[in-house]
């Protein structure tokens, strides 16, 4: 559907549309590229975004352009004024495509409020996934969403179905829960069980699961004949397998450096696309190794990908096993109190009362010390900037008084608790990584926010081959901000606070925060699904 068309007549009077730009600001810009067109169109555009640097990482566009912006998707890119029924002026920021969350655990409306701050325009719940797929997407639809949201198919909530006969509820609740059990975390399947797994997981990738979720490291005494049959599906389904690797220690046996060769290995076997998420927090201070391991594989035409986030901390349940036996030595010399419940440091005695009565609960653990450490620093860099890697949150569910903050809770209650990285991993790159220690140049810093994500999926989800580019025919999933002062205000202690620095964040064509603020009613995010296949 075109807008009305707009008499010669109007335009000059100005009084029907809003007109605005600048030769100035025109005249400055580069040459017009292949990119450069719509000056002459003759309705106005839904929403325009006016003379903002434009970068489209794909192209390496860099340039003051206006963005004309029609049913959802970008129609024109200028360097002439465009005519819109409104018009944003992102004069002095930086236009770029909506970032993309490969990692958002925290699929609720609160927690999609937060990101839609960090710039985030879609978030995906891939490593840990769902199931029941169709449940999890219907829910969302329902309540409605500001930013586009997706799930993959949980490998691990399978398991824990069929070992421990608990049916999943698509929720994260339902990982919680099963915390209590013991049974799912070190027991082998057997074929049948192994088969009955499987198919569970197909079923969810048949509801339109983006991938395989594979939460290896929560369940790290399941089968290497097991792993190999869930790379096996995502190679014949040709979707990626998301995967929290199976160990986390910087010591053999049972090392990060031995789970990642085993998601070598799968790779290679299989031929599966294999993602390794969150490889600052599974890698620690193996990283030299781990990424040598890695960019072997890669060079030798492997499909591997992965991802971190710019924290030194993780977060995750307090009875993960993750904390479980020689723990310590494992991490390199951790102890309880770099263990955090609500910004309190655990000792033995506590820690190990919380394993065994609240195993469920969320905790945020310091495995590296970036800011006591210039060698921790050094560690976390590798792993941020590992070549070709992309930056996602791991952003977590917020939760008040022990229950999860849900629904249209806005601004959210006062002692909402989460780690920062929930409202502040895109930002704080971009202040930390490439505005102060500029460790990446901005080109490249957007390019792991955004194109780098949506290449990891679009081999099998189509729509994300018209996100993270700012190009005509794209969706208008579009960020404006202000590169001098963006910035994270989540902490450690202080982690519900919302990030700075982006004025405008565009979903579909619509604005969900508009000079800063958020626009409450605003939900236009949609369901990012592969085509249903079974009913
Ligand atoms: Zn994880």
């Amino acid at each position: 559907m075109r807008g009305p068309a707009v008499s010669r007549a109007a335009r000059a009077a100005g009084a029907a549309w809003v007109l605005l730009g600048s030769l100035a600001a025109a005249s400055v810009a580069q040459a017009p590229s292949s990119a450069d067109t719509g000056a002459a169109v003759e309705s106005p555009f839904d929403l325009v975004v006016a003379n903002g640097r434009v970068i489209d990482p794909e192209t390496g566009l860099d340039g003051v352009r206006s963005v004309g912006i029609r049913d959802g998707r970008i129609e024109a890119i200028s360097l002439t004024p465009l005519l819109g029924k409104k018009v944003l002026d992102a004069s002095g920021l930086v236009v770029a495509p909506g970032f993309i969350d490969l990692h958002a655990h925290g699929q609720d409306l609160p927690a999609a409020r937060m990101q839609a701050f960090d710039g985030v325009t879609t978030a995906l719940e891939l490593e840990s996934g769902t199931l029941p797929v169709a449940v999890a997407y219907e829910r969302v639809a329902r309540e409605g969403r500001p930013i586009n949201y997706g799930f993959s198919a949980s490998w691990l909530f399978a398991r824990i179905a069929e070992k421990e006969g608990m049916e999943p509820t698509g929720a994260v609740t339902f990982f919680q829960d099963a915390q209590r059990r013991k049974g799912w975390q070190h027991t082998l399947a057997s074929p049948e069980e192994t088969a009955r797994i499987i198919a569970r997981v197909e079923r969810g990738l048949q509801e339109g699961a983006l991938g395989i979720g594979v939460l290896a490291g929560y369940a790290p005494g399941y089968g290497r004949k097991e792993a190999f049959a869930v790379a096996l599906l995502a190679a014949r389904v040709g979707v990626p397998a998301f995967t929290h690797v199976r160990y986390n220690s910087v010591i053999e046996p049972q090392s990060s450096f031995e789970a990642i060769a085993e998601i070598v290995s799968l790779a290679a076997a299989t031929g599966a696309r294999m993602h390794i998420h969150h490889l600052n927090s599974t890698s620690t201070r193996d990283i030299p190794r781990i990424a040598e391991l890695l960019r072997g594989a890669q060079g030798r035409g492997l499909r591997i990908t992965t991802e971190a986030y710019p924290y030194g901390a993780g977060s995750t349940v307090v009875g993960a096993e993750l904390f479980r036996g020689n723990w310590r030595e494992r991490l390199g010399g951790a102890t309880a109190g770099d263990i955090e419940l609500r910004g309190v440091p655990f000792n033995d005695s506590t820690l190990a009362e919380a394993q065994e009565k609240t195993p469920g609960e969320w905790i945020i653990a310091h495995y590296l010390r970036p800011d006591r450490s210039a060698a921790d620093q050094d560690y976390l860099d590798q792993s941020v900037l590992f070549p070709g890697g992309a930056i996602a949150s791991d952003a977590m569910p917020w939760t008040s008084k022990g229950q999860p903050v849900t629904g249209d809770a806005w601004p959210l209650p006062a002692d909402a608790f989460a780690h920062p990285r929930s409202a502040g991993t895109f930002t704080r790159f971009l202040r930390d990584y490439v505005r102060e220690r500029q460790k990446v140049p901005l080109q490249e810093g957007l390019r792991r926010i955004t194109l780098i994500p949506a290449r990891i999926l679009e081999g099998s989800v189509p729509q994300m081959k018209r996100k993270g580019r700012l190009q005509v025919g794209a969706d208008a999933d579009v960020v404006a901000f202000d590169l001098a002062t963006v910035s994270e205000r989540g902490t450690y202690t202080q982690p519900n606070q919302t990030a700075v620095g982006m004025r405008y964040v565009i979903v579909n064509g619509a604005p969900v925060i508009r000079d800063g603020v958020l626009v409450r009613e605003a939900l236009p995010g949609r369901a990012i699904r592969r085509p249903v296949t079974t009913r």
